[in-house]
Parts: C-alpha cells; structure tokens; sequence
C-alpha cells in the first residue's frame, strides 16, 4: 500500500545520491516532499511592452524572427541572440553563457522567454526559456541549493503527485472544515504547488495556514494539560488572613491592575492543578510585589518559595526587596548564585533541604544544580523570555512539580504570546501606580549630544543621576567595550570636578560590576556609562536621565525596557536617543519611540517591523518556525486556530470520538517530530 510516509527513493529518478541532497532540505518522505511549499510564486503572466519598467523581470512572448546565433568572446564566454516579434515591434534577445539554449530557439516558433526588461534599447537580457503550455504562467518558486535545482525539485513533486496524489487524506474534523468552509487536504497542497490562478491558490493557502496553525495550538494544549496535569497538583492552602494584613502593611495601595492579577495567581494556588501562569507587565508596573504576596502565600501555607533571574545583580536586587517588603514577617531568606562562597553555600543547601529557608533567590542555577528542597511550592521566575522553552522544562524534567509562576517585563504581543507561550496561562498588569510623571523622550542627532551634556549638567545640580547607554553589536564584545570606554573618557572629562561618572561592561567580573552598581545605587556615582548589561530590571529611583547612544541600533522593544529605567521616583524623567538613522526603519522607529510610552503599543509596532524571529531576540527566541502562516499577517487565522484547539481539548477524551479519528491518526504519525521547539 502506498503511503505518504513512504521513503522519497521510491521514485524513479531518485537515487542514494539524489535522497541524500534532498534530505539537506528535509526531504525524506513523500509528505515532506509534497509538502516543501514554494515560498513565492513567479508572477509570468505577460504584460503589455508598454507597461513594463526598466529592469524589470518579465516574461515575453512572441514570434523567433531570426537564426539564433552564438557568439564567442573573451574567455570561455559567449552570447546567444535572436530576435522576436511582439506587438509589431522587434525586440533583441541575449542570452550570456548558455548556448545550450540554442536548440530550443526555432525560427518562425511561437517562444516564451523570462528575462529583465532594458527599456532604452527594447531588448531583453534572457534568463530561462519557458515551454509554450500556458499552465506555467503561475510559476512556483522554491527555496532550494546548490544540488537540487528548481525544475528538479518540480518534477519531482509532479511525480510524486501521479502516485500520491489519491494517497492524500483529510485530517481536520469535518466541523472544521465545514465552519470555516476550507479546502480539502488534497486540493489544498496540489493547488499550493501547481494553482489554477490566484484564487484558487489563496483558499489553498489559507486552508495550509489554518491547518498549521491549528496543529500547533493542539500541540500548546496538550503541553498546557502535561504541565498543569504533571503528577500531583499543589493545592497551596493559604492563609487568607496573613495575606490580607500583609497587602495592608505595604506602603501603597495595589493598583486595580495588581488586584486583579494577585487574585488570578492566588486562585491558581488553591487549586489542585498546577499553576503556570505567564504575568506580563511594562517595567515599573509592580511586579515584584505581586511576586512577593503569592511568595507569601506559599510560605504561609507551609511550603518552600524561589525566585529565578538571569543575572546576579538582579538576584541582589530582588533579595533586597524582599528583605523590605518581608521585614514585618517571620520569613527566613537567602541568596544562591554561582558567586555564594563555598560554606554560605553548604548551609543555604543545608537549610533548604531541612526546611529551615522559605524563601531563596537565585539565578537559574537554582534548579540546575543539585539543589534539595524541603517542601518546594512555588517558583517564580523574573524576565522569563531569557530562560527558553528548554529551560522552561527542566523544572518538570528534574521531578520537582511546584506552581510556576513566569514574569516578564517585555510586553508580549498578543500573537507572540499565543505561539510562544501558547500552553500557558496569562495574566497582565496593564496600569503603572498612580503619580508616576510620563517618561520624556527627545530624539537627537550625534552632533547635538554637547547641549544634551550640558542640559544635563543643568539638571544633575537638582541631585538626580543619569544613565548613559552604550549599544551591544553582537559578537564582538570587545569593540562594544572599547566604545563604551571612549564615551565614559569623554563623559570623565566633561563631568570632572562635578560629578564622578563609573563605567560598567560585560567584561567585568561579576564582583566590579556589583560594585559599580552599588556605588551607583548610593549616589556615589551620578553618572553611569554602560553597555547593555544593565537592561533588565536594575531598580535606582534617583536616576531620572537616559541617554542612550546609536539608538537607532535597537529594537523598540529593548528601548522601552532600557527606558523603563528611569521614570521610578516621584521626579521628571528623561530619555534621549542619540541617533543618525541610516535607513527609514530607523527612524520611524525614533519617532515612535517619542510618540508612545506604551509598552504593548511599541511591542506590537516591534512585531511588525522586525518580525517574529527577532523580536526576543535570535538566540532563545522559542517562536515557533512556520512554513507558510506569518504570525503578524495571518494573526487572525491564528486566533481561529486556538480558539478551535482550546474548544476539543476542552471535551473529555476527545481522541476516542471517531470525529477525530484522522487527526489523531496524523497526530500520532508526526508526533516524533518535535520541530516546533528544535
Ligand atoms: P517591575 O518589576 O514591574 O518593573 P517593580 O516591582 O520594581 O516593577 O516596581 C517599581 C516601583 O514601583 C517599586 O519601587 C515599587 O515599590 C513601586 N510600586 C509597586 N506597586 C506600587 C503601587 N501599587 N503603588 C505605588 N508604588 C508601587
Ligand atoms: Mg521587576
């Protein structure tokens, strides 16, 4: 019986070799082969002469009314030309260094050539001959390399088509498909390859698009009941009391905002199934101590706490407040990161593994080394998109099953979040505290930094202190470092006999920087220049001025995290970009960046200018590569997608009702593959 998982080497003309080169591309089954999608389709319909552009790709078609000739020149060089009749006009063909393309140039023939369009002397540089059979006025075009050509990989999906083609089965619930009134499997992958015109391949798409995304979702909401299913719940009993008169000891109100997320959280605590819970909020939104209440809960319910973040500076920073907000309670707290001397380690180890701890922070070495807890409830992890999805599991993995709870101050948009963080559930502070004075953005060119510097002066004699940000260009930290050092030089200068400017970079060893930001943090520095190091979650209420160099070299989302760094005190703030702009994103991006302090606003613009691959930046990105959906453009298929994915997870035993039997069959058939997270 043939099957679309049949090796791709059944076909004729597909060797060892051939396999081989095709399995560069991914190719190794008949699905895989007629599933490569073109990534762009060539346009080759024909246009009138008079329409086309200088330069422009075109396919002509006409009447070959001369001999083609060949000409050698130069070395190993040589040129085919004919000429051809069109709209009464007669126009000039060359082909440079494919002479073998003379046989196909009959005299007195109908021919069809693809090829760029010279508008001044009305000829044509040609680059393919295409048959005359007009199904080809749609072309496909795929991405392939240097071993497997186009034409190759054309016929043989055609091949592939002549025997598979009926092999084709649906797979969505016919609901589905009658809902959203889609193309049938079948039609849908023939029609993305070979379409009969443009509507008939955009229902081809769309159903693709659909399918893909919906796929995924499936995948999310399985992860998503795995993750809150995982062994036994933790029902984390608090005790509501405590809690109360804590949120009332704290010196301000809770904004409406951190009500409303505390009370998600909490209700996520009492009940049996395990949390896991992404909170989104802008920077200075008050996470902490949304985290610092559900710590508590936890504590008061008898179990163990830990907060997670990716830097020591932050651990530091986050035990300190802690250590404040916690000050009117009984709570044991420590601090663990790669830095803590071997005997401080022994006894944090100690204590957490007899109980005595309640709560510890930590970098992410926390989970990863051979920490034992006591009775772990509850793990909180702090500007989660720097911890992938990998390390997303590991928690599970090691066998500890506390309530997660993730915080990140990137605001997410909201189709990013559905993909990357799709299995999670989310809730979003999306209100600062009251009283807080917007941020002032000014965008200014290099040569005007000397007035920035000397306004600057102006406003450092009110005792406030600033920042100055120096850009990170990936892979050459020490260009970063050498630039960064010529910027603080100059600041010395200008500032000297005034104010004491520190430099901090990545090069340093963990314990100068701390120092840099502790003196920092106690004014005595009124000035820090800095690489990118300090971008996450540094909290120095007195600092009220940004400046941040070659600005146009980030992307909004990280100029609105940098940015949040100012803005935390009572005091006006500013933030000035220093930037020359060299292309139209750049400075559209400047624009909006003095236009907006909203953070979900700037995020989604992010989204839209950068796409989704750079957004978190390239390396622990966790979003998902689709093959044909664009998460940006086709945002609203995506939406359908999980809205259709969470509705059949939410029936019981879905799988066992025969409505699903082809899509838990094509489940189980590619559930090998983990490509979504690889
Ligand atoms: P985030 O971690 O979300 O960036 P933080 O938790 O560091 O923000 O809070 C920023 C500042 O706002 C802190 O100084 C904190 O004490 C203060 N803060 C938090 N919540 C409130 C509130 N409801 N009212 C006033 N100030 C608050
Ligand atoms: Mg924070």
């Amino acid at each position: 019986m043939k099957s679309l998982q049949d090796p791709i080497s059944v076909l004729s003309g597909v060797g060892a070799k051939r396999a081989e080169n095709l399995r560069e591309l991914n190719i190794q089954t008949i699905e895989d082969l007629v599933t490569y999608f073109p990534f762009r389709y060539e346009d080759i319909q024909e246009k009138n002469l008079l329409e086309i552009q200088d330069q422009e790709k075109v396919v002509l078609k006409g009447l070959v009314v001369s001999e083609p000739v060949v000409s050698h020149y130069g070395y190993k060089k040589n040129r085919l030309t004919f000429r051809i009749m069109k709209e009464h006009a007669v126009i000039n063909i060359s082909f440079f260094n494919q002479s073998f393309l003379k046989d196909k140039v009959q005299l007195s023939e109908e021919i069809a050539v693809f090829g760029k369009w010279d508008a001044k002397r009305k000829a044509l540089t040609g680059m393919k001959i295409l048959g005359s059979q007009s199904e080809e006025d749609f072309a496909p075009i795929y991405h392939v390399n240097k071993k497997i050509r186009q034409s190759t990989l054309i016929t043989l999906i055609k091949l592939a088509f002549e025997d598979y083609l009926e092999v084709i089965q649906e797979m969505l619930p016919h609901m589905l498909i009658e809902k959203y009134q889609l193309m049938n499997r079948k039609q849908a992958i023939y029609a993305m390859h070979f379409p009969k015109d443009v509507a008939e391949n955009h229902q081809a798409k769309r159903r693709i698009i659909f399918e893909e995304f919906f796929l995924f979702q499936m995948k999310m909401q399985k992860l998503r009941k795995e993750e809150k299913g995982a062994n036994q719940g933790l029902q984390i009993l608090y005790d509501v009391q405590k809690l109360k008169q804590f949120t009332q000891s704290l010196p301000f109100e809770l904004t409406n905002a951190q009500k409303k997320v505390t009370n998600e959280i909490c209700r996520d605590l009492r009940q049996p199934e395990h949390m896991h819970r992404l909170l989104q909020g802008d920077v200075g939104s008050g996470k902490t101590v949304v985290a610092a209440i559900a710590l508590y809960a936890a504590v008061s319910a008898g179990y163990q706490g830990a907060l997670m973040v990716p830097t020591e500076i932050l651990a530091e920073q986050h035990l300190e407040s802690l250590t404040g907000l916690f000050d009117p309670l009984e709570i044991q707290l420590a601090l663990l990161t790669s830095s803590t001397k071997a005997k401080e380690r022994r006894e944090v180890l100690a204590e957490l593994a007899d109980g005595r701890l309640d709560v510890i922070v930590g970098t992410h070495s926390l989970i990863q080394e051979e920490v034992q807890f006591a009775r772990l409830g509850l793990v909180i992890t702090d500007e989660q998109h720097r911890f992938g999805v990998n390390q997303r599991k590991i928690l599970r993995e090691k066998g500890m099953h506390p309530d997660v709870l993730f915080m990140t101050a990137t605001p997410i948009p909201r189709t990013l979040a559905i993909t990357a963080y799709g299995e999670m559930d989310v809730s979003i502070i999306d209100e600062l505290p009251a009283g807080r004075i917007p941020i002032e953005t000014r965008w200014i060119r290099p040569k005007q930094v000397d007035t920035a510097l000397n306004w600057m002066k102006e406003e450092l004699t009110k005792g406030s202190q600033v920042y100055v940000i120096c850009p990170l260009i990936e892979e050459s930290e020490s260009i970063d470092v050498k630039n960064a050092t010529e910027i603080y030089e100059h600041l010395r200068q200008f500032f000297m006999g005034n104010y004491q400017v520190g430099l901090l970079h990545g090069k340093m060893k963990a314990k100068e920087k701390d120092e840099i930001m502790n003196a920092f943090k106690e004014n005595k520095l009124q000035v820090l220049v800095s690489t990118t190091v300090i971008e996450v979650g540094v909290n120095v209420p007195n600092a009220t001025i940004m400046m941040i160099m070659d600005a146009d070299r980030f992307g909004l989302a990280q100029l609105h995290q940098l940015r949040g760094r100012v803005g935390r005190g009572s005091q006006a703030s500013y933030c000035i970009l220093v930037a020359n702009p060299k292309n139209e994103t750049g400075t559209e991006r400047m624009k909006i960046m003095t236009e907006t302090t909203n953070g979900f606003v700037l995020s989604e613009k992010d989204l839209e200018m950068r796409g989704p691959g750079e957004f978190f930046g390239a390396r622990q990105s966790g979003v998902p590569q689709f093959q044909v959906g664009d998460l940006v453009a086709d945002s609203a298929i995506l939406e359908e997608a999980r809205r259709c994915a969470i509705q059949i997870w939410a029936s019981a035993n879905w799988w066992q009702q025969p409505e699903f039997e082809q899509l838990t069959q094509y489940i189980s058939v590619h559930s090998q593959s983990n490509e979504y997270f690889d």
